[in-house]
C-alpha cells in the first residue's frame, strides 16, 4: 500500500465521520510512542489540529485492519472535549486519585471506541 492509497481510505471516514474541519497532518516518518500500537493521533492545544503517525509495516495492512485502524484514530478526535473535561474534573484530586481515573477512563474510552471502529468496518462491508 501506497501513502496514496492510504490518504484515499483515509478521506473516506474523514468524510463519514464528519472531521472534515480537523486539519491532520500525517507523520510518515514518526512510529507512535507507544511500542504496541498500530498508530496514533495526537492533537494539539489548538483546535482542530492533529498529528497521525502509524506503526512500522503499515504498508502491510489488510484492508479490514486498514479500515479499522483509521477509523479507530479519527474517533479519538470525536473525543477530545471529553478528554479534556475528564482533565479538568481530575485537577482537585490526589496523584493517585487522578492516576487511578486517568488510567480508568483511558481503558474505558480505548475498549468503546475500539469496538465502534470494528463496528463501523463491520457495517461498510467488510465483515
Ligand atoms: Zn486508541
Amino acid at each position: 500500500m501506497t501513502r496514496r492509497e492510504f490518504k484515499r481510505v483515509f478521506n473516506v471516514w474523514f468524510k463519514i465521520l464528519r472531521l472534515t474541519h480537523w486539519e491532520i497532518y500525517f507523520d510518515w516518518d514518526t512510529e507512535p510512542e507507544n511500542d504496541i500500537a498500530l498508530a496514533s493521533i495526537a492533537m494539539e492545544d489548538d483546535y482542530d489540529i492533529a498529528h497521525l503517525r502509524l506503526a512500522d509495516g503499515w504498508k502491510e495492512w489488510d484492508e479490514y485492519t486498514l479500515n479499522r485502524v483509521i477509523i479507530h484514530e479519527l474517533l479519538h478526535l470525536h473525543f477530545r472535549d471529553y478528554d479534556e473535561l475528564l482533565d479538568t474534573a481530575v485537577r482537585t484530586l490526589s496523584a493517585d486519585a487522578k492516576d487511578l481515573i486517568r488510567k480508568q477512563a483511558h481503558h474505558e474510552v480505548e475498549g468503546l471506541i475500539d469496538r465502534l471502529a470494528h463496528s463501523f468496518v463491520d457495517a461498510h462491508g467488510f465483515a
